[in-house]
């Protein structure tokens, strides 16, 4: 069956690569010159690699894992020591860690977090230890009930202390969605502990060996088109053509550069677009649908990658740091974490500047600007004394409309694979899936489509269609 992909994120790739496995032919058609959506990357006139984002991958993301695993590709991740490291904004240029041992989970979670006398009292610990309690006992219906709460209100309830929201959580909400704390649901940072927390090296750090365009989606590209498959860049689809009963009769590409427009037609028809375009995109039929309606629910989020190249070597911490800089997010030195981007004596920074909001419509240099003062909280013996650091060039990224914004509430919000649309499908991290909008959760998406197109009884079906396995994690497991 030809099923027609639009867009070549992680998630129109992976729903591509396991269509293939189940003896369908896909074609995934992108709106850029660039593979990867969100994890888009460029080279610059240097040949220097600048991203959408600063990306990391988790020992708990068992279908990504799974995935490289099948492209054969294991050995591009750079796994980190098990530990995750927090800039000190009382002690500028000092680091607090949360170290875990070498034992089994949630052990190791625990003795990393009693292990850190840097950031919590002992009765911020037993107060947060004891606050977990019923998400622990009430499992996965206690966390997605929580979405009602944002973490703040969720804190406060449990009668935790506000100090650990802001040592601890601030930290945490904005590299989870790049809002804080008092804007995040409570299912998203109660997920992500479950996650982090239930498997010994759940929260496990590994960096890609280089840019995710090159080093993942490339080979997922090459396995779609080996077997068959087609990938086409520099194909946005302009209108979703409907048959006189709702379904899709085609999509219809925008021609590029005076070309004419073109109707492409398969079987299948799915959208691995974002949420907001896809809102936008809807035929007026949809939009009297309920299903669809709930779209409107969700919209992204703004963010913003800044890369920075300075003439020195700032730090040679291989690992992400959490800045807790109230305008940054995590940050690395990629010329320590990535192999590609290997320097021995230059720092090349990829920091993630959120909440974005109200940085978004600003100048690239003015950005630049406020992150270099930041950086001089970051790393004080560097940008003071009669020789400080310079920076050589920089690039910023800005994402108007990320991942969509999980404020309180937005669960009901988030659509299954399968509309009502008989020949159409939704693909992406947004669509409802246990992994929050992340690349695993996106992965995790597109293998759920492949696998609902698959089931589909009224399409023929070939000799592979069940060879499907995804990693969720069953209904009720235990949380933290
Ligand atoms: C700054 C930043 C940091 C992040 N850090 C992490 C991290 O550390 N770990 C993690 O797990 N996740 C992280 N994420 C999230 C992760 O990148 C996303 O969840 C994931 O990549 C989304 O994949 P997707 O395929 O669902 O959507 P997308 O990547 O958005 O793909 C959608 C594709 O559709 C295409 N498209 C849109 N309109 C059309 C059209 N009309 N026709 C054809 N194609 C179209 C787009 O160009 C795009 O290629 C981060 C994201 C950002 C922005």
């Amino acid at each position: 069956m030809r099923v027609a992909i639009a867009g070549a994120g992680l998630a129109g790739l992976s729903c591509a690569k396991y269509l293939i496995d189940a003896g369908h032919i896909p074609m995934v058609l992108e709106r850029r010159d660039v593979l990867g959506g969100k994890v888009a990357a460029w080279k610059d006139a240097d040949g220097d690699w600048y991203e959408t984002g600063l990306h990391i991958f988790f020992g708990a993301y068992p279908n990504m894992l799974q995935l490289f695993q099948e492209l054969g590709i294991e050995d591009r991740l750079q796994w980190k020591e098990h530990s995750m490291i927090f800039n000190q904004p009382d002690h500028p240029g000092t680091y607090s860690r949360f170290d875990f041992p070498d034992l089994p989970a949630p052990i190791n979670g625990i003795m990393a977090i009693l292990g850190n006398n840097d950031m919590l009292t002992w009765t911020e610990k037993i107060r947060l230890g004891i606050g977990l309690i019923p998400a622990i006992l009430q499992g996965q219906s206690y966390v997605e009930e929580m979405d009602k709460y944002s973490w703040s209100e969720w804190l406060q309830k449990q009668n935790i202390p506000p100090r650990v929201e802001k040592e601890v959580f601030i930290a945490m909400s904005k590299a989870l969605n790049f809002i804080n704390p008092d804007e995040i649901s409570a299912t998203i940072v109660l997920t992500a502990l479950n996650r982090f927390l239930q498997e010994k090296n759940g929260s496990k750090m590994a960096f890609l060996d280089g840019s995710p365009t090159e080093r993942l989606c490339q080979p997922m590209v090459d396995y779609i088109t080996e077997r068959g498959g087609e990938v086409r860049l520099n194909a946005p689809i302009k209108e979703f053509l409907l048959n006189s009963d709702g379904t899709v009769r085609g999509f219809l590409l925008r021609g590029l550069n005076g070309a004419a427009d073109e109707v492409l037609t398969a079987d299948i028809y799915v959208s691995a677009m974002p949420v907001d375009p896809l809102k936008v995109m809807l035929p007026a039929p949809w939009r009297q649908l309920a299903y669809f309606q709930k779209l409107d629910g969700l919209e992204g989020v703004p963010v913003i990658n800044v890369h920075l190249w300075f003439d020195r070597k700032l730090t040679d911490i291989d690992h992400l740091l959490f800045s807790r800089s109230p305008l940054l997010s995590v940050y690395a030195d990629m010329s320590n974490t990535c192999r590609a981007y290997t320097n021995p004596n230059r720092s090349m920074l990829e920091l993630v500047l959120a909440p974005a909001e109200d940085w978004i419509g600003k100048s690239d240099a003015e950005i630049v600007a406020a992150t270099m003062s930041e950086l001089e909280k970051l790393f004080p013996t560097h940008f003071s004394g009669a020789e400080p650091a310079q920076l050589l060039k920089y690039h910023v990224v800005k994402t108007p409309r990320s991942v969509y914004k999980a404020t309180p509430g937005r669960q009901q919000y988030r659509p299954a694979q399968k509309t009502p649309i008989a020949n159409f499908y939704l693909t992406g991290d947004y669509t409802m899936q246990r992994y929050l909008a992340s690349m695993e959760g996106a992965v995790l998406s597109g293998k759920l489509t492949a696998q609902a197109i698959a089931a589909e009884p009224s399409l023929p079906m070939d000799e592979a269609t069940v060879n499907l396995t995804t990693s969720q994690p069953a209904a009720n497991v235990a949380t933290v």
